[in-house]
């Protein structure tokens, strides 16, 4: 029986992606390959984790009457059996996204699951991470995120952006960097470049109920 590292399974408001704002229940794993500058979530790769079961991991979302259910970390991919999770979370009948730093292979992700995939910017240290491949199985059930730290990155993203995603058809969103940046300056630069970037602000981040 496959077992995962679980840091938490709890229950918010989707803060972030097309989803923001509707109540989802989410499953952090444990670990993490990259260490981005502006880390939000370090507890990720340094805090506890609990060996569970996908069976075990279900029973708990079962129990409770929500729908939509976010797989995030870290970097949910690393472990294997995270397949089997999505599989069996759709399986069941939830609707499913998965949250990846874009750094590993979204190929083996279930059609159904709405991967919600970042394309790391200059500011976090880790722009070389991403795994070019990953452009060629996009679907229009993809979306795709930059967090922006300044404006350097804004610059980067849109030139990825220019480069390898005009024919996306999915969201692609611009993220501010809380206390890093004026989200005021970022909708000022996406204002003046007319191209279908959308700004989003981490709602989790204004409003803490979890
Ligand atoms: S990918 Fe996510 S969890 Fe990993 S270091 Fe970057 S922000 Fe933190």
């Amino acid at each position: 029986m496959s077992s995962l590292r679980v840091v938490e399974i709890f229950t918010s408001i989707q803060g972030e992606s097309s989803f923001m704002g509707l109540p989802f229940q989410f499953v952090r794993l444990s670990g993490c390959n990259l260490r981005c500058t502006w880390c939000d979530t370090p507890e990720s790769y340094t805090g506890p984790e609990t060996h569970m079961t996908v069976e075990e991991i279900l029973c708990i979302l079962n129990s409770v009457s929500l729908n939509h259910v976010c797989v995030t970390g870290g970097e949910p991919l690393l472990q294997r059996a995270c397949i089997n999770l999505l599989d069996s979370l759709v399986g069941c009948g939830f609707t499913v996204t998965l949250e990846t730093n874009g750094s590993l292979d979204i190929s083996p992700v279930p059609e159904c699951v709405h991967r919600i995939m970042d394309i790391k910017c200059p500011s976090s240290g880790m722009a070389a991470s991403f795994c070019m491949d990953n452009l060629s199985c996009l679907t229009s059930r993809d979306e795709i995120k930059f967090v922006i730290g300044d404006a350097g990155d804004y610059a980067y993203a849109r030139q990825f952006f220019l480069d390898h995603l005009s024919a996306f058809t999915g969201p692609v969103f611009v993220s501010p960097v809380l206390n890093l940046i004026d989200p005021e300056h970022l909708a000022k630069w996406v204002l003046c470049d007319k191209l279908p970037l959308r700004i989003q602000v981490q709602l989790h981040k204004l409003i803490r109920c979890k």
